[in-house]
């Protein structure tokens, strides 16, 4: 079955269980200042869980485009993780609840999907025994194979506020997938493939820590597009899938080789084609590459990727000339990308080509102090070194850290901040003495005022000019 396909019958099961259709929401959170991504099906929704927004309907049904930077180091190492990924979701606002919730994931996964029930695995709150009897007497699902977790796994709350316990459904891969022969649920590696998570929102944490019944229960599910594709694609990761092998075949004619051929060379032909989709949708959704917040993010990924290419042999730039294969697999479901694309090669060459100018340099200098490092014996980057690479070499932190890491070396985080803020006083310092002699800037600097800092970028474009 296609990944096209899956994600149709996903929206249209639930259209029939009287669901409205929405499209996904940006990436880019919409009036939310406490989120750098969209990173869950549920996250456009918050305002209708906490009451605050009216939701079109009270039952909806979602494919939404989610980034996650938390497991951009488990890219390529798992069969499961990506940056940016698709997350199926139906949700109820005070509507259906946990009843409902479980049995049609089941019907779904078994009727819709055709999976085995016998490879299924569910785990529950270790207290909802609500849920352990609706999967035990209504869905018929064998007790054996549900486990009851902790807080930390099957618990889902931020803070105070709405929470409540979950549920996941998981499929067994086999021994073969497991980093043991005996290596069970809720083992790190992939053998149990957690599919779904089912949330039910039923209670409100309260400042006391008190957990209240809430008057209107919610439900929350979210399920990997590209691990279910996976599964029914008999894919040993979500790799080799049609989501990703178009993009990973290309990338591995160009550099001449040939997936499957090392462990190396698939690590980096999987960590490109997850980051390409990452970047292209980002900046589809209106983010750019820069030092800053999202923007940060974006570069972080992409300078990422270019890494992967130079470990691939790889000419840059040649990242920007993926883009068309991503629009080519997502266009048909995400019309932005299609009209954003022309745009999204040039930043991404762009991108491409002003870190490629500095980073061979860059890293004969990690190198080198790698070298001296090694004959002190010592195992720490300095501060003002991660700085340097940073500042001068455009080597975002994590990614000195990362290859650092590589090399069994770590970075010293806290002399990194040090040399940033020296940086930024010395900044300060220079504009000070510049605004002194030119009364113009502070034309620019009341506008930037009754503006507020964030939205007036011509002066800090000014400003880059001056130092
Ligand atoms: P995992 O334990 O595998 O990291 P999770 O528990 O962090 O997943 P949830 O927050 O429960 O994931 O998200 C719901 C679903 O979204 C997961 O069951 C999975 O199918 C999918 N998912 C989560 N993170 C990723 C990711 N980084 N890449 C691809 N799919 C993901
Ligand atoms: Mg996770
Ligand atoms: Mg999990
Ligand atoms: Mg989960």
């Amino acid at each position: 079955m296609k990944s096209s396909e899956v994600r149709e019958k996903f929206l249209k099961f639930f259209e029939s269980k009287g669901h409205k259709l929405l499209p996904s929401a940006p990436l880019v959170p919409q009036d939310d200042p406490t989120l750098l991504w969209i990173n869950a099906g549920m996250a456009p929704f918050k305002d209708y869980f906490n009451g605050s927004a009216i939701p079109p309907k009270r039952r909806v049904s979602t494919s939404q485009k989610c980034i996650r930077t938390n497991d951009i180091e488990n890219v390529g190492k798992t069969a499961r993780h990506h940056t940016f990924f698709e997350m199926l979701g139906n949700f109820s606002f005070g509507d259906y609840f946990k009843e409902d919730a479980i049995n049609w994931a089941y019907e779904f996964l078994t009727e819709w999907m055709n999976f085995d029930p016998d490879k299924f695995w569910v785990s529950i709150y270790k207290d909802d025994d609500e849920a352990f009897e609706i999967w035990t007497k209504q869905v018929g699902f064998p007790k054996e194979r549900i486990v009851r977790m902790d807080k930390d796994e099957n618990f889902w709350e931020i803070g105070t506020g709405p929470c409540g316990p979950c549920s996941e459904i998981h499929y067994d891969r086999g021994v073969d997938y497991g980093c043991s022969d005996d290596c069970e649920l809720g083992c790190d590696c992939d053998r149990y493939l957690e599919i779904w998570n089912l949330v039910f929102t039923q209670y409100n944490k309260t400042e006391d820590g008190e957990y209240l019944e809430l008057p209107n229960k919610n439900i929350d599910t979210g399920m990997g597009l590209e691990r279910i594709v996976s599964l029914l694609q008999d894919a040993p990761t979500n790799f080799e899938t049609d989501l990703f092998m178009p993009m990973i075949n290309y990338i591995a004619d160009n550099a001449d080789v040939k997936y499957g051929d090392s462990k190396e060379t698939d690590m980096a032909l999987k960590v490109i084609a997850d980051h390409i989709r990452s970047i292209s949708f980002a900046i589809a959704d209106g983010a750019l590459p820069s030092n800053e917040g999202r923007g940060y993010v974006v570069r972080r990924i992409l300078r990422r990727a270019v890494r992967y290419a130079k470990v691939l042999g790889l000419e840059i730039p040649f990242l920007h000339t993926i883009v068309p294969i991503v629009v080519e697999v997502m266009g048909d479901h995400y019309s932005q990308l299609v009209d954003m694309e022309e745009q999204i090669k040039k930043i991404v060459k762009q991108e491409e080509i002003r870190f490629e100018e500095t980073l061979e340099q860059g890293m004969d200098i990690l190198e080198e102090v790698i070298a001296e490092l090694k004959k002190k014996d010592a195992k720490v980057i300095p501060g003002d070194k991660v700085f340097t690479l940073y500042d001068t070499y455009g080597f975002p932190k994590e990614l000195t850290e990362e290859i650092a890491g590589e090399q069994g070396y770590e970075i010293d985080h806290a002399g990194f901040e040090k040399s940033m803020e020296e940086q930024r006083n010395r900044a300060r310092a220079a504009r000070q003495d510049y605004d002194q002699g030119h009364s113009e800037l502070e034309l620019y600097k009341a506008i930037r005022e009754e503006l507020g800092q964030d939205d007036f970028v011509g002066y800090e474009e000014f400003e880059v000019e001056t130092e």
